[in-house]
């Protein structure tokens, strides 16, 4: 991904504490008292410019939404944008996944979304995908027993690399999709990289994997 450097973006973030939790540690709170309610938490890792996030929050006003994304520059479109629409259930994490138990406790998530991550598709790089076997343990600790992990790519390398990761980690498979748009799913809510591809013709792979004994 091009990153186009916004030497004003780290001081915009800042500057909007009721979006971005730029200090999440969040061990001694919990995400139910930063919301003020019960409703269930959904999070998307990589979240890039939020606009799935900020869809799926007026889409499902009853769920919070996180979305972690570590480049401020990428970030601070999303904050320009929840600045327009106000959603009152979505919140940002200016970080890295790798951290993801910094910011949520054990159990904590209900659901956690996986979007056109990128694909690092070099083997020397694998430990870097967001679907490599040590996040995989991270997810399983963040989330609740039986929480599901939604991906979407565009990527078919990435995605069979994924289906057999998630497997061999001891997940079981769902609602596998090789051809998203052309399925009959009628719940999807478009990413900003999806709309990119599919417009392109691509198409898209999706599936939805969680822990059946925890
Ligand atoms: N999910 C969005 C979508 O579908 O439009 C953005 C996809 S973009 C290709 C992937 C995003 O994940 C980038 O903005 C990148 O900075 C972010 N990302 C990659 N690795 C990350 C990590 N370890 N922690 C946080 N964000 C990460």
């Amino acid at each position: 991904m091009r990153l186009r450097h916004k030497p004003w973006a780290k001081e915009f973030i800042e500057e909007h504490p009721e979006y971005v939790i730029s200090s999440p540690c969040q061990k001694n709170t919990s995400w139910k008292e930063i919301f003020n309610n019960n409703n269930p938490l959904y999070v998307e890792v990589g979240t890039g410019k939020g606009k799935f996030l900020d869809n799926m929050s007026v889409k499902y006003p009853d769920i919070n939404f996180v979305g972690i994304e570590k480049f401020e520059s990428v970030l601070v479109t999303g904050v320009q944008r929840v600045l327009e629409t106000k959603p009152a259930n979505l919140k940002f994490i200016h970080g890295d996944v790798n951290d993801l138990l910094e910011y949520f406790n054990v159990g904590e998530i209900d659901r956690l979304f996986i979007n056109f991550t990128d694909p690092w598709p070099k083997k020397r790089h694998e430990k870097r995908r967001l679907t490599y076997k040590s996040f995989l343990s991270l997810y399983e600790q963040a989330l609740r027993p039986h929480g599901e992990i939604h991906m979407k790519t565009d990527n078919q390398g990435l995605f069979e690399y994924s289906l057999e990761s998630f497997s061999k980690y001891g997940m079981k498979l769902k609602n596998i999709s090789l051809d998203l748009h052309n399925s009959n799913y009628d719940d999807n809510v478009m990413t900003e990289y999806e709309e990119k591809f599919s417009k392109k013709g691509q198409r898209i792979f999706r599936l939805e994997a969680y822990l059946s004994t925890k």
